[in-house]
């Protein structure tokens, strides 16, 4: 199952597995108020990522706990919740979820084991 209709979440927490390539995505959807739902799940597997520093593709292994809010269609209201994924269609496609994530991943600093070390020296 990787739609689920925003409508159809409740209190009672919704369990979601999806699979994309090497990397599962498991957990629960549970509506909190109004147009919110609130996901906790956890990403784990392997994607190719290449280092940073000597730009060398190798193997990462994930095992990421996620937790965010979603809503359904756009919010205009102020929320205090800080995580908030808009999904703008009537059903939560999780695979595009997992995607995003991956992507989010990717997008962090990454540095291959033979580099590690050197990170001391780096400056953030
Ligand atoms: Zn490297």
């Amino acid at each position: 199952m990787t739609l689920i209709p925003f409508k159809h979440l409740n209190a009672i927490p919704l369990e979601f597995d999806v699979i994309v390539g090497d990397v599962s995505f498991r957990g629960t959807l549970v509506h909190k108020k109004g147009k919110i739902a609130q996901l906790n799940g956890t990403i784990s597997g392997t994607i190719q990522i290449a280092c940073d520093l000597c730009a060398e593709v190798v193997e990462r292994v994930l095992d990421e706990e996620l937790s965010f809010y979603l809503s359904d269609g756009i919010i205009s209201e102020n929320e205090d919740e800080l995580d908030i994924v808009e999904i703008t269609t009537p059903m939560i496609d999780m695979e595009e979820l997992l995607n995003s994530e991956i992507e989010l991943i990717k997008s962090d600093y990454f540095c291959c084991p033979q580099c590690e070390g050197k990170t001391l020296e780096q400056e953030f």
